[in-house]
């Protein structure tokens, strides 16, 4: 980097965000609610039946709850599912995974995840699954994580699966959309996930006892005589969300074409540097780039993880490094034990991910793997 200090300005002088939500007009969003608003219909109403609706037909799923969180959702699919025993789950995803087990007061047995996929390891999963009581597993930035497989593990020892498909909107697995597999799978809707309500959830699930259960707990357990059945929650989904969900889901798909479009292209640059290896998506599968993802070998590429991430900052280009740390190594889960873990480790310690959401101009997204070019360049002509 012969960059004359005078004369240097850093690739984004007016910084490249990570996100940037893809939303529809505030003008839609008041025209969808205006009747509802107006009869003073503000939670649990028409629209979040009519967004409950509309993607059940969409996926091709028997039941979808709307809920005011993935996070509530997971709590209470968990909680439908009586489950007896650990819960199997991975440590490389985010901490709310983990988190809905705990408040299901279930121990956890973590398992590592696949070098390539960075989903949950199958055969981990397999071997331990005849002693486990559930099997709840992520699709991972959006790719999914073999469901067809870990259903058929969790058939074979007779325990539920429920998938966190916070970023699984739109993800397909094996030609069938993901929303449908296991005993229930929940999307969040949330900002930064690729269907967006403001905050939200999604419970989806072809069990009839499932939904029922979700559709008490999100009100506390109540089934409508305040003579509660259950210790449930409040997570219900207002008006106002459904409303941003409907109008967001109008233009979805352009915008999870386009995320998919530049996700390929930062495929294709990055192919060109060395030492950078991206996240696999299973053959016949596809992704929805909530987050793209690749991985540092510092040996190769000549610099650290931590110091490509500063270098980007230093050209103005935000960064993440998900899931770092991984849950197992999070203060909170500081008293549960876990196995080693060395994929997730490593992983964890290698990973980046790069701005990409649907806005994302083409020659921006050139830029930044210009600069990671650069820096491999010149760190390899220094080595
Ligand atoms: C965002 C996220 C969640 C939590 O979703 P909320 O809707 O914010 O509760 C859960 N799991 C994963 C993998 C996530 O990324």
């Amino acid at each position: 980097m012969a960059h004359n200090e005078i004369t240097w300005e850093p690739a984004f002088p007016e910084r490249l965000r990570f996100v940037r939500p893809a939303v529809p007009s505030l003008d839609r969003v008041t025209r969808r609610l205006d009747r509802t608003y107006s009869e003073g219909w503000l939670t649990n109403g028409p629209l979040v039946e009519e967004l409950e609706h509309t993607v059940a037909q969409r996926l091709g799923v028997k039941h979808v709850v709307g809920v005011a969180s993935c996070t509530t959702g997971l709590i209470l699919a968990l909680q439908a599912l009586d489950v007896r025993g650990p819960a199997l789950v991975p440590s490389f995803t985010f901490c709310a995974t983990a988190h809905a087990a705990v408040w299901n007061h279930l121990d956890l047995q973590f398992v590592d995840c696949d070098p390539a996929t960075f989903s949950a390891d199958l055969a981990a999963l397999e071997r331990n699954s005849p002693e486990a009581g559930a099997i709840l597993v992520t699709h991972v930035f959006g790719a999914p994580c073999s469901p067809a497989e870990v259903e058929a593990i969790g058939r074979r020892s007779g325990i539920p699966v429920v998938f966190d498909a916070a970023h699984g909107f739109g993800a397909m697995a094996g030609g069938r959309p993901v929303g449908g597999f296991g005993d229930a799978e929940v999307f969040s809707l949330t900002p930064t996930k690729p269907l967006v309500a403001g905050e939200g959830g999604l419970v989806c699930t072809n069990r009839d006892d499932v939904a029922e259960w979700a559709r008490i707990g999100r009100d506390y357990g109540n089934p409508g005589d305040y003579n509660t059945l259950f210790v449930g929650l409040n997570a219900r989904m207002s008006e106002l969300h459904a409303a941003v969900a409907l109008e967001s889901l109008v233009d979805f798909d352009v915008h999870l074409a386009r995320r998919r479009e530049l996700a390929g292209a930062y495929r294709a640059l990055l192919a060109q540097v060395p030492g950078t290896t991206c996240q696999v998506v299973t053959d016949g599968d596809l992704s929805t780039y909530k987050d793209f993802g690749f991985l540092v070998d510092a040996e190769t590429f000549g610099m650290s993880r931590d110091d490509v991430v500063a270098v980007l900052d230093r050209e103005g280009i935000d960064t993440r490094c998900y899931f770092s740390p991984p849950v197992h190594r999070q203060k909170a889960y500081a008293e549960h034990s876990a196995a080693e873990l060395p994929v997730t480790d490593d992983i964890a310690g290698r990973i980046i991910n790069l701005p990409i959401f649907p806005g994302l101009p083409i020659e921006d997204l050139e830029r930044v793997v210009e600069v990671i070019a650069r820096s491999q360049a010149a760190a390899s002509r220094a080595g």
